[in-house]
């Protein structure tokens, strides 16, 4: 009866309750132990919430952390002497005080998990025992052991002698809307503390993220009051709007960084930690991450002025020299020192004597640097002790790269083919191309279904699988000079990424990412410089008619000059976001890797506040979002306090299929419901007699995998399949340690994901893998019959069709090229094998090089075992699509400290032959660009630069890195 009720309860009333969630209403509310039908004795919801909401006296539970609802004040500037400034107050800013975040989350179950001291990891490399720093967590980066040390000078406090520490405050903040239609919007302020690891803090339900406050935005009622000022012009309001928001938005900070936290800032709080030794905390401010518009509001400098970078002073114009020594240089030697005393000076001539906000007089006494006219609250009360607040708005790898330089390549290269002779069909070409790249992982690419070229709707995401997968997806497509200069680009780009985006780093990747830059930003030169320069590029369809739209709707603005006709467009490099892809290894030394502070993290969190909004009545909705936030957070309390949590939530997901365990090689399901009856399965696959050598070679324990050999028919004989027959099924999962030290798996499939990778059987091979396609999974039961007893086995195998990488294709991170396989041709014994499941390392993403066309070279046209999905023929070549993951580009050079000995040392062995390889091979299609123009361009940055540059900065070795040949220091570090 019970089920039956509950049953019948589930699917009636609201149609909104899931299986998972009645799953979940019997598992954790009905069967627990503690579960007392008499303690819902006259229960209502309403009264309930209200109680969790303290809105009822009594026995009320109360938080220091709770949320304060507070006003900011601003003064609006009236340009009049007399008058003065006007007052103009914006209520409903929500927040919780920072410090009282802080004394909680000391004393949730979280802070188990929380490191109280920095460390360096250090790891020695057992291929050849030398020494190398890990760069990863924040409390592992030098910007925390920096800030220890400080600590330890700091006076101790009279009296105390609790050891001190630090609570590593990592900031978020990011305007978003709640929901897919509407203008609801929110602007949350999230805490994550450092002293977590980054891979706890990253999922989602961790219960890491701390909202703070709920940012107010500058309400539409500011324009009556401007408009009510008789000395503003036309322009001067939308200026004096700007300013408006930028003192709204350091109001907000000036309270958020309230007495109590300076306090604790200079003096500690005294907390108890979680193994319940007392301990003095100081709070430090390691990293802001925001998006640009942000970032610019946070560091109180003009978006886009003259000066864009909010970590250095760098004027646009030395933009272009981007990744060039001087460039470099000038970052380093000119970082952001705020001009208070500026400031202070141009906020007197706005308030006192009437001065416009951007007029020349407050101009000129801001002087350099793009600063505006407020105050940056960070530096007025945190600077004097010691936080640097432009270090702290740390590179957005999302909005930045992703999104932004990314995007914007993409973007050009598609206007680039517009402008070809049949532009339109070469996107169209482009866009079919995307259709057929197979999917990879479980979603890590997904399928291209829309014409990419039109990018509707697409997230970062979206543009990284783009990025992953496009060296194939160009090829061929611009004439052959432009080509090879597109494909270099595009691995490069690529390679930036993967690096810029490691999970973790040692001394020799940041390096490797130096060195990366260095070439990508050299290839972003050239290409502006040459392919770029040789077509006129216009505005694509959608950004046409996109501007088409914003036309019609603000037309009477607008002067008669602006035509429907199309708009040139030029690839921009002078932009901040191109800028801040060279900040990246001097943040990664300082913070960490940068999925510790990327804005996705932030992004998550916007998720459960948009699950909060429909629950909201739409009204005061940053009130409404507090309270939902605070009922969670009551909960989980008197949950912690029942012992229900420990440590972590334990209803954080898990995708990790839990019969099976991480730890074992692979995982092959014992089910027999496909059997296959071996005379028939021989007689299909050609009578071959390798089902039964295999089977034997491995019985012996001998190693097998991929050599020949012929076996006796004495040998034959002794191997026993009960009633001939093995069973076939769907899927493996092959379970292996990543790079970065995680348990990780890919599942393999001959119908979906159906190709993996094994270590070259080759005894000194070129390349340090062979590729296979898998077409069918098989276990069998055996008895070896040896003379004595029969002893019985269990086998696994996999049926394959081998690729061999081609000899004449140039490949590697030297090249700039992919590595390329072709199926062996059907002449050939070894076109097709048996494989050891055990010698699987992983799946492995073979993208068609579709410029090579499809064909039937390697096996007679037709249907066969060997093309699953009745095809009748095959991609003639494919391209490893070594970008597709981190984990898969580390195992292209010999730096993945998860990896094992034997694979690294293979690979390095492998680039060691290709080095010495190439030196034969220097000759290639780009050779006539050596002496190209831009090797001029940087000896002469080079000389300016009084030659201290030592030799691998030399650019006569530089300007050889064109497709084929880059002579420097990382030929030997990476494959
Ligand atoms: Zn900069």
């Amino acid at each position: 009866m019970t089920v039956y009720r509950l049953m019948s309860w589930m699917n009636s009333g609201s149609y909104q309750k899931s299986e998972t969630e009645v799953q979940r209403l019997v598992k954790e509310v009905l069967q627990p132990n503690d579960f007392d039908i008499k303690h819902l004795e006259g229960f209502s919801v309403k009264r309930s919430l209200r109680e969790l909401d303290r809105d009822e006296g009594g026995e009320k539970i109360t938080f220091p952390d709770d949320w304060i609802e507070t006003s900011v004040t601003i003064d609006i500037p009236t340009r009049s002497k007399e008058e003065g400034s006007k007052a103009y107050t914006i209520a409903g800013f929500h927040y919780r005080p920072i410090i009282e975040v802080i004394r909680a989350a000391f004393a949730d179950a979280q802070a188990n998990a929380f490191h109280l001291l920095p460390f360096k990891r250090l790891w020695k490399d057992p291929l050849d025992n030398h020494q190398e720093r890990i760069f990863d967590e924040l409390y592992t980066s030098d910007a925390w052991l920096d800030a220890q040390d400080d600590l330890q000078k700091l006076p101790k406090e009279p009296g105390c002698s609790l050891e001190r520490i630090i609570a590593g405050l990592m900031f978020f903040s990011d305007a978003t809307h709640l929901a897919n239609f509407g203008t609801a919007k929110a602007w949350p302020l999230y805490l994550y503390f450092g002293n977590l690891t980054k891979y706890a803090r990253s999922l989602p339900h961790s219960g890491a993220c701390h909202l703070v406050a709920f940012l107010p935005s500058l309400p539409d009622g500011v324009k009556d009051v401007l408009s009510g000022l008789s000395r503003i012009s036309k322009t001067g309001m939308a200026s004096l709007q700007t300013h408006c928001r930028r003192e709204l938005f350091q109001g907000c900070w000036e309270v958020l960084l309230d007495e109590d936290f300076l306090q604790a800032y200079r003096h500690g709080i005294v907390l108890k930690c979680a193994d319940g030794v007392l301990r003095r905390v100081f709070p430090r401010i390691f990293t802001y991450s925001a998006d640009y518009p942000e970032k610019v509001l946070i560091a109180t400098m003009k978006d886009m002025g003259t000066c864009p970078c909010p970590r250095c002073l760098t004027p646009k114009s030395l933009f272009s020299s981007l990744g060039l020594s001087k460039d470099m240089k000038n970052r380093a030697a000119s970082l952001r020192a705020y001009a208070m005393a500026n400031v202070v000076k141009a906020r007197d001539y706005i308030y006192k004597w009437g001065n416009t906000v951007d007029g020349s007089k407050v101009e000129d006494t801001l002087g350099e640097g793009s600063w505006v006219p407020t105050l940056n609250q960070f530096v007025k009360k945190l600077g004097p002790l010691g936080l640097d607040s432009f270090r702290m708005l740390v590179v957005d790898f999302m909005h930045e790269c992703e999104l932004g330089t990314w995007k914007s390549l993409f973007t050009h290269l598609i206007r680039l083919l517009y402008a070809l002779p049949q532009g339109s069909q070469l996107v169209a070409t482009l866009d079919h191309r995307f259709r057929q790249v197979p999917t990879f992982g479980n979603g890590v690419i997904r399928k291209f279904a829309n014409n990419t070229s039109e990018m509707k709707r697409l997230a970062a995401r979206d543009f990284e699988d783009i990025l992953q997968c496009s060296i194939p997806v160009f090829e061929g497509l611009f004439p052959a000079d432009h080509d090879a200069v597109v494909q270099s680009l595009l691995y490069r780009f690529a390679q930036w990424h993967a690096l810029a985006k490691l999970r973790m780093h040692s001394d020799s990747t940041v390096i490797f990412l130096q060195d990366a830059f260095k070439k990508l930003s050299r290839r972003l030169r050239k290409f502006q410089r040459d392919t770029c320069a040789t077509f006129t590029t216009i505005e694509l369809p959608r950004e046409k008619a996109a501007r088409l739209r914003r036309l019609a709707r603000g037309s009477e603005n607008t002067s008669s000059t602006e035509s429907s006709g199309p708009r040139v467009k030029k690839f921009n490099l002078n932009t901040y976001k191109f800028h801040a892809m060279g900040d990246y290894v001097r943040t990664i030394k300082l913070f960490g890797t940068t999925d510790s502070f990327t804005t996705q993290m932030g992004e998550l969190a916007h998720r459960a506040l948009k699950a909060f909004y429909p629950l909201t009545s739409k009204l005061n909705t940053p009130g409404q979002l507090a309270k939902h936030e605070r009922r969670r957070r009551v909960l989980r309390r008197v949950a912690e306090i029942g012992g229900v949590i420990s440590g972590f939530d334990s209803h954080s997901p898990t995708d990790v299929p839990p019969s099976v365990s991480s730890r074992n090689h692979h995982h092959i399901a014992t089910t027999q419901s496909n059997p296959i009856n071996l005379f028939a399965f021989l007689r299909e696959h050609g009578g071959d007699p390798a089902v039964k050598d295999h089977f034997l070679y491995r019985l012996r324990k001998l190693d097998i995998t991929y050599c020949d050999h012929t076996f006796t028919d004495e040998e034959h004989n002794s191997v026993i399949i009960p009633n001939n027959v093995i069973y076939s099924v769907q899927t493996m999962q092959v379970n292996y340690t990543t790079y970065d030290l995680r348990r990780e798996y890919d599942t393999i499939s001959p119908r979906t994901h159906a190709d993996v990778m094994v270590l070259s059987g080759e005894t000194t091979p070129s390349h340090p893998y062979w590729y296979a396609r898998i077409l069918g999974i098989y276990h069998v039961e055996t008895w070896l019959n040896d003379g004595g007893s029969p002893v019985k086995q269990h086998l696994e195998f996999l049926f394959v069709r081998w690729l061999a990488p081609l000899q004449t294709h140039m490949s590697g991170i030297k090249h700039a090229r992919l590595p390329k396989v072709a199926f062996v041709e059907e002449v050939d014994p070894d076109a097709f094998g048996f494989l050891d499941p055990m010698q699987v390392i992983r799946g492995v993403h073979l993208i068609p090089a579709f410029a090579s066309g499809r064909g039937a070279s390697s096996l007679r046209y037709g249907e066969s075992l060997g093309r699953p999905g009745g095809q009748l023929d095959d991609w003639e070549e494919y391209y490893i699509g070594i970008f597709v993951d981190r984990d898969m580009f580390m195992r292209y050079t010999h730096f993945g400290v998860g990896h094992p000995v034997m694979l690294r040392r293979m690979t390095r062995d492998c680039l060691d032959s290709a080095t010495t390889h190439a030196m034969d091979t220097v000759e290639d299609s780009d050779h006539e660009e050596v002496s190209d123009s831009e090797g001029h361009e940087e000896c002469d940055d080079e000389s300016s630069d009084e030659g201290l540059e030592d030799e691998d900065e030399d650019d006569s070795a530089d300007e050889g890195e064109e497709d084929g040949e880059d002579d420097d220091m990382f030929d030997d570090l990476s494959f």
